[in-house]
C-alpha cells in the first residue's frame, strides 16, 4: 500500500507539511484569489460588489462569499476574463443543460493548462509505469484538449501511449489495442463497456487497467471490469470548468483525491447552499486558488459529492471524495418529492452484458426507454423491461422499452461523442 503520489506533489507545491498547513495555505490563497477577480473581472467586481474579501482568514469564513452558477457563465462568459485576450491559450465552449441554448466558454492560459498536466502526470504514478501502452480514448486533435494534455502527462513519465480518440468503431479500436500492445486505455465508462461487451476477447488478453473519466461510473461496470476481465479500474471526476482534472483515485481505487494545492472543494446543500459536513451527501462546489484566466469562486458543479469521513486507506492527509454519483438534475422526479437517478436504472439495466446503452426519455406519465443491444443475445429483453417496470412500479409511469438491435460488425454507436449521459424529461416538475 502507498500513499497517493499526488500527496507528495501537492506538499511540494504548496509548501505544506499536513492537513493544518493545507488548511492555512487554501485560506491564504482564497483571499488572494477573490481579490484577484474583484479587480480583474468585470463579473466578480459586481458580483462582490457588497462582499469584504479582505477579510477572509480561515477556509470558515469564505462560507459568506457568494455562489457561482453555470447560468452566470453561460451569460457572459468573457465577463470573467481576468487577462488580455493574447494570454488565451484555449477556449472550451460546453453546450449547458438549460433550455434557453446558451453556451458556456472557458478560458485558459498556458499557466492553466500547465498546471493541469502537472497534476495528471502526478495522478498518473499511481497507475501506471514504463511497462505500460496507454491508448487515450479522448479528443484529441487540437492544442490544450484534455486527449493532448494527458499525453503531455504520460510523455512526462515516459510511458508509451497514443491519442486514439472517442470510440466510433470497434472493429478499428480492438485492431489498434492489438497492433500497440495496448495495456490500458484512458475513456469515458459506457464507452469501455461497450468495447469490453462487443470485442471481449481483445479485451480479456490485452486490457488490464482503464482509467473511466468524463462522467460518473456506474458500480455495476466497475465490479464487472473487475471481475469478468481482470482489469484494475481507477476512476477521475473532472470537468472544464475545473481545468478538466479534479480528483483521482490512488492504487486503493475507493474515491477520489482532489488537487488541493488547487482547488478547494465544498460539499453544499442543493437547496440552502448551506454547507454540510464531511459523510453528507450534497452538490460539489469548486473554488480555483491559482487559475489566472478564468478564476471561479464557490462554483456550484451540479454533480453530487460526499467527503469520506475515515480518509483513504492510503494514509494520506488529503481528503477523499466517495466516487461521483453523476450530475443531480440527472434524475427523474414524481409528484411526492420521490426520484430515480440515472445512476441507479444503470445499475439495473447494464447488470445485462447483452446491453450496449440506452437512453430514457420521460414525457407526462410515460417513460419509455431506447434499449441499445447486442442482436445475437436479445433473449434478456423480457428480463430488462421486466426490471425497469418494477423501478417505476409505485409512480404511476407507464413505461414501454423500444429495443434496438446492433450487430457486433456494427460501425456506428450510440455513444460516439464526449456527451454525458442524461434522462431527457419533457416534463417541468
Ligand atoms: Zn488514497
Amino acid at each position: 500500500m502507498s500513499v497517493t503520489p499526488l500527496e507528495k506533489w501537492i506538499m511540494e507545491d504548496a509548501s505544506i507539511n499536513g492537513r493544518d498547513s493545507m488548511e492555512k495555505y487554501q485560506a491564504d490563497r482564497i483571499k488572494e484569489i477573490t481579490n484577484y477577480v474583484k479587480n480583474n473581472s468585470s463579473f466578480y467586481r459586481d458580483h462582490f460588489r457588497n462582499t469584504c474579501t479582505t477579510g477572509i482568514s480561515s477556509l470558515h469564513d469564505m462560507e459568506s462569499l457568494p455562489f457561482t452558477y453555470s447560468e452566470d457563465i453561460a451569460g457572459f462568459p468573457s465577463r470573467f476574463l481576468c487577462i488580455p485576450q493574447k494570454y488565451v491559450k484555449r477556449i472550451v465552449t460546453l453546450k449547458t443543460s438549460g433550455t434557453s441554448g446558451t453556451e458556456k466558454r472557458i478560458f485558459f492560459t498556458e499557466h492553466d493548462l500547465s498546471m493541469t498536466v502537472d497534476f495528471f502526470t502526478n495522478g498518473f504514478k499511481a497507475m501506471v509505469d514504463e511497462n505500460d501502452r496507454v491508448m487515450i480514448m479522448m479528443p484529441g486533435n487540437t492544442y490544450g484538449s484534455v486527449g493532448r494534455i494527458i499525453k503531455k502527462s504520460l510523455d512526462h513519465l515516459n510511458i508509451r501511449n497514443f491519442i486514439y480518440g472517442p470510440l466510433k468503431n470497434s472493429d478499428d479500436a480492438a485492431d489498434f489495442i492489438a497492433k500497440n500492445n495496448i495495456n490500458t486505455l484512458v475513456a469515458m465508462p459506457v464507452q469501455t463497456m461497450i468495447l469490453s461487451r462487443i470485442k471481449k476477447s481483445v479485451f480479456l488478453q490485452n486490457i488490464k487497467r482503464v482509467m473511466l473519466s468524463a462522467d460518473y461510473v456506474p458500480e455495476i461496470l466497475i465490479k464487472k471490469l473487475k471481475t469478468e476481465y481482470g482489469c484494475q479500474v481507477f476512476t477521475h471526476y473532472g470537468m472544464t470548468e475545473a481545468g478538466y482534472g479534479c480528483a483521482v483515485e490512488c492504487n486503493l481505487q475507493n474515491g477520489y483525491h482532489i488537487r488541493e494545492n488547487d482547488i478547494y472543494l465544498e460539499i453544499v446543500n442543493p437547496e440552502t447552499g448551506n454547507v454540510l459536513k464531511d459523510g453528507s451527501w450534497g452538490e460539489i462546489a469548486i473554488t480555483t486558488l491559482k487559475r489566472q484566466a478564468m478564476p471561479l469562486i464557490r462554483y456550484r458543479t451540479g454533480d453530487w459529492g460526499c467527503f469520506e469521513t475515515s480518509g483513504c486507506q492510503c494514509g494520506t492527509f488529503l481528503k477523499t471524495l466517495k466516487r461521483s454519483k453523476g450530475r443531480i438534475g440527472n434524475r427523474i422526479c414524481f409528484e411526492g418529492g420521490r426520484h430515480i437517478n440515472m445512476i441507479e436504472l444503470d445499475e439495473v439495466i447494464f447488470a445485462y452484458d447483452s446491453v450496449l446503452d440506452y437512453n430514457m426519455e420521460i414525457s407526462g406519465d410515460s417513460a419509455v426507454t431506447a434499449l441499445y443491444m447486442l442482436d445475437e443475445c436479445m433473449s434478456d429483453t423480457g428480463k430488462i423491461e421486466k426490471s425497469i417496470n418494477e423501478m417505476f412500479h409505485d409512480n404511476s409511469i407507464n413505461t414501454n422499452v423500444v429495443v434496438i438491435a446492433r450487430k457486433k460488425e456494427d460501425l456506428s454507436f450510440p455513444q460516439n461523442t464526449m456527451a454525458k449521459r442524461r434522462i431527457i424529461s419533457h416534463n417541468l416538475l
